[in-house]
């Protein structure tokens, strides 16, 4: 059997929600019965409290390795945390080692790649098992025209998954898998003065998305036309108390804010109904907000790539269409 290791961090309920996120885009994976999926949990103080143990079993984990050390308190040490992955590797050779998409994650990838020598898929959007038994991973390419179709020859084969919203999973299913979990204490000293970066390197991408809390969202895209039009969708949404996000033309035109955009380069998101003004569907796009429930898509193309996600699709003017909204729906 593979192993397919996790790099999860739990200290937090944002790193927490990504590392699951990482957990379900495997699960196309874990279909495939050759392979076992572990998680390493680096810092995790006390395994009962700090682990979401029963979504664990729920999203197939079968092993937590829980890896204590004083020097994994700040998660800036990423020396620290390099070092540890590399004792862990050489110890229980995991064939491949997948990272959730936080910033700290991506980090320490990238570090342990170039120490191990070892290829990094960056940003992938999908995994799973091709005829040969090999896991192979999906990445927008080209501009996020089409994608790629990776499978690494490393020894350790590693990626980085593009971050997704997390899909909410049963938990009450009766779960009946067990779970092992090993708590290793690492002897590791390292300095806590030994830091590659701080706080402060610019990544503008926002901490906490303010979209997620909400179970609707209506999208402005570059079909509403005008910053004017933009700003009747927001003023709908604050009216309704629904999320309002855009697309990132309309984020450059300067029609919305950053932290309004939905896709790859800001929040990804998973609301019960997404109703996309004039959204035509890029990949990067569609990165962002595919885990809705119902999307909605008003457009005048029919042959827009979005309405592939689409529950269903009004083909009108979006103006006409969110100006009739404003009148009727009081
Ligand atoms: C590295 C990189 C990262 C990117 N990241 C993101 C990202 O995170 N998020 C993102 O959104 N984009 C991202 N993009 C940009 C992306 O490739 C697309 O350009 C963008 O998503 C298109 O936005 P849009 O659908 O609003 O505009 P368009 O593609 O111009 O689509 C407009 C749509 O409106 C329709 N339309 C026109 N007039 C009307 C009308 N009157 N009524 C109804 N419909 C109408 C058209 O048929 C069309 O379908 C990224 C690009 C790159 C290169």
């Amino acid at each position: 059997m593979s192993k397919v290791w996790a790099y999860c961090n739990f200290s937090d309920v944002n790193e927490r929600d990504k590392s699951l996120s990482l957990l379900y885009k495997l699960q196309d994976v874990m279909k495939d019965n050759r392979f076992t999926l572990e998680v390493i949990a680096l810092g995790a103080k006390r395994c009962d409290e700090d682990i979401p143990i029963q979504h664990l079993q729920c999203l197939n984990v079968s092993k937590i390795y829980c890896v204590t050390n004083n020097v994994f308190n700040g998660i800036n040490n990423y020396v620290a945390y390099v070092e540890a992955m590399k004792i862990l590797i050489n110890k229980y050779n995991p064939q491949y080692l997948m990272f959730s998409s936080s910033r700290h994650n991506r980090i320490v990838a990238a570090q342990l790649a170039t120490a191990l020598e070892s290829g990094l898929t960056a940003e992938c959007s999908k995994y799973y098992v091709n005829t040969d038994n090999e896991i192979v991973q999906i990445r927008p390419t080209f501009e996020g025209n089409t994608y790629a179709h990776i499978i690494s020859k490393s020894a350790v084969k590693m990626s980085t998954a593009l971050k997704s919203s997390y899909q909410r999973i049963s938990i009450s299913e009766s779960i009946t898998k067990t779970l092992d979990i090993e708590t290793i204490e690492l002897p590791l000293e390292i300095p806590h003065k030994n830091i590659y970066f701080n706080n402060s390197t610019a990544f503008n991408i926002p901490v906490t998305p303010k979209l997620e809390k909400y179970d609707v969202i209506f999208a402005a895209g570059m079909g509403l036309g005008s910053k004017e039009n933009v700003n009747k969708l927001k003023r709908l949404a604050k009216r309704h108390n629904v999320g309002f996000g855009a697309s990132r033309p309309v984020v450059e035109m300067g029609w919305a804010e950053q932290s309004d955009l939905i896709g790859m380069s800001g929040s990804c998101v998973s609301p019960n109904l997404y109703l996309a003004f004039g959204i035509s569907g890029s990949l990067q796009h569609m990165e962002g907000m595919r885990n809705a429930a119902k999307i909605i898509s008003i457009n005048t193309d029919k042959n827009a790539p979005l309405h592939q996600l689409c529950y269903s699709i009004i083909l009108a003017d979006a103006v006409e269409m969110l100006d009739y909204l404003i009148n009727e729906w009081r």
